[in-house]
């Protein structure tokens, strides 16, 4: 147990070293960078510790694991859900989340609103692109990022707050720098055309293995969990 705390404050002292020198790199500092813990299949006693060093925000990519963690786990932290939504499951989570970072169709929106109506809260999303057009990921077809957020932005209890991808897996990140600066062009394109009811403060792209060249591209939100917990263990 407690070897692993050290282990994982260690990893997360790491972490903030090379996220501070990423930053530079693009000309800011860590301040303008938001780490968020990615903390699908980590157990609370880890999530806790991360917590401890600093790591407020945390990610889930399952709901019925989401809500069973924020129900358990009583901290003043950020819950951000990542993964894929299904328009079913809107209603577990919509009353809980902080952050959506995976809107990838008008049908979720249009979910979304209705219950977020309900409750009448103002819900932060962004729009995931499938960037570098991957058959087996989620998200937005970067042509159609510009027409699909005028449509959600319609959505009076949705805030579009930004952008979010998953960069292809390899083994060298340096390889992935093409698909990050596409982005940050598609999300300069969409901020300059002042559309109303967005807010275009967030790029949320960068995992454990390409986190620094995602943040040399200009990533301020990074979704990092191998890098601090581990390699996870599914059962
Ligand atoms: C699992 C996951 C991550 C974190 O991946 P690591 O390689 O463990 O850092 C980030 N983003 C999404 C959407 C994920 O599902």
């Amino acid at each position: 147990m407690n070897d692993n705390n050290d282990i994982i404050k260690q990893n997360i002292e790491e972490i903030k070293l090379k996220v501070e020198n990423a930053a530079k790199k693009s000309g800011r500092s860590i301040e303008d960078i938001k780490i968020i813990a990615v903390t699908k299949t980590v157990d609370i006693d880890s999530m806790i510790k991360a917590f401890d060093e600093g790591l407020t925000t945390c990610g889930e990519s399952k709901v019925q694991e989401f809500t069973h963690k924020y129900d358990t786990i009583k901290r003043d932290c950020e819950w951000h859900f990542i993964g894929h939504l299904q328009t079913n499951k809107v209603k577990y989570i919509i009353d809980k989340i902080d952050f959506l970072h995976s809107l990838d169709s008008l049908e979720l929106a249009k979910e979304l609103q209705k219950k977020a109506e309900k409750i009448n809260r103002i819900i932060n999303v962004l729009v995931q692109v499938n960037v570098a057009g991957e058959e087996s990921k989620f998200g937005i077809p970067p042509e159609q990022a510009v027409d699909f957020i005028k449509q959600v932005s319609l959505n009076k209890n949705l805030k579009v707050k930004g952008l979010m991808t998953i960069a292809p897996y390899t083994e060298n990140p340096e390889e992935v720098r093409p698909v990050f600066k596409s982005m940050r062009k598609i999300f300069i394109d969409i901020t300059q055309e002042n559309i109303d009811n967005i807010d275009m403060a967030f790029l949320s792209m960068g995992m454990s293995n390409d986190f620094e060249v995602a943040i040399e591209e200009g990533a301020n939100m990074v979704r990092i969990g191998t890098a601090i917990f581990g390699e996870r263990q599914y059962t």
